[in-house]
């Protein structure tokens, strides 16, 4: 039986990705891309010429069928994602629990991922933290998911577009009440830029500012909100 390799590649900077995983990459019999073409400058950058397949959300069930015929026919492959640890908030569950249930081998290459660089960046608490990804984008849906999360012990992680982050940070103000928050954009790439401080100074760094790239929220968790205010 084949292994499926779950790996982690980049989330901007090319050069963040590590040895087991190129080498990974060099030797399977075909690598599971979300986007082919995303993946193809990586395998240029690191001279590789490994067949590639396309494996997004508008094909998963007849790709996660052919994908675990061919690990039961001996096939070694490579599942990655556009950028970062696949599965998160990106294409691969339903693979990995399709080959675990055929009794495959599934073997992770871990690597970088946004939500994690951006809560060690941030500078707030790192004990315990939630993941959320994407919120809701209808706002009644979204408000309620931010009450749920209101009361989390930890750190908080939203992944964001910049175009809606503005409006995201002004919700979690009214829901949360005053918070630390960082805005993490463009990790690891050259507009990378960190804007940390209660919301309220975050939003007024905002206020004339057009946002873009790709932006992760670390909001801070009630327990740490409430040691802060004790100390104060
Ligand atoms: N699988 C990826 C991971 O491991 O982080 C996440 C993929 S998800 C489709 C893309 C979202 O992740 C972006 O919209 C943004 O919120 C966040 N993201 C990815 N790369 C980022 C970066 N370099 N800087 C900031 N946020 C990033």
């Amino acid at each position: 039986m084949g292994t499926l390799f779950v790996v982690a590649t980049p989330i901007g900077n090319l050069e963040d990705i590590t040895f087991r995983a190129v080498r990974t990459l060099a030797e399977v019999d075909l690598i599971t891309a979300e986007d082919t073409r995303q993946t193809k400058k990586l395998l240029i950058k690191y001279n590789l010429n490994t067949p590639m397949t396309a494996y997004h959300k508008f094909n998963i069930k007849a790709k996660t069928d052919y994908i675990v015929d061919l690990l039961s026919q001996g096939k070694n492959i490579a599942l990655v994602s556009d950028s970062g640890t696949p599965t998160i908030s990106d294409p691969g569950y339903e693979l990995i629990s399709g080959a675990v249930a055929q009794g495959h081998r599934v073997e992770v290459i871990p690597g970088p991922c946004a939500a994690i660089t951006a809560l060690v960046g941030s500078g707030l608490a790192t004990d315990k933290f939630v993941f959320e990804g994407f919120l809701p984008k209808k706002p009644g849906k979204k408000n309620k998911r931010l009450t749920a999360l209101k009361d989390e012990q930890g750190s908080v992680i939203i992944y964001e577009s910049p175009y809606r982050v503005v409006k995201t940070l002004n919700s979690i103000k009214e829901i949360f009440g005053e918070r630390q928050v960082a805005v993490c954009r463009e990790l690891t790439k050259k507009f990378e830029e960190v804007i940390r401080g209660k919301l309220g100074e975050v939003l007024e760094k905002l206020k004339d500012r057009t946002i873009k790239g790709e932006i992760v929220v670390v909001v801070e968790g009630s327990e740490q909100a409430t040691q802060r205010e004790r100390r104060s």
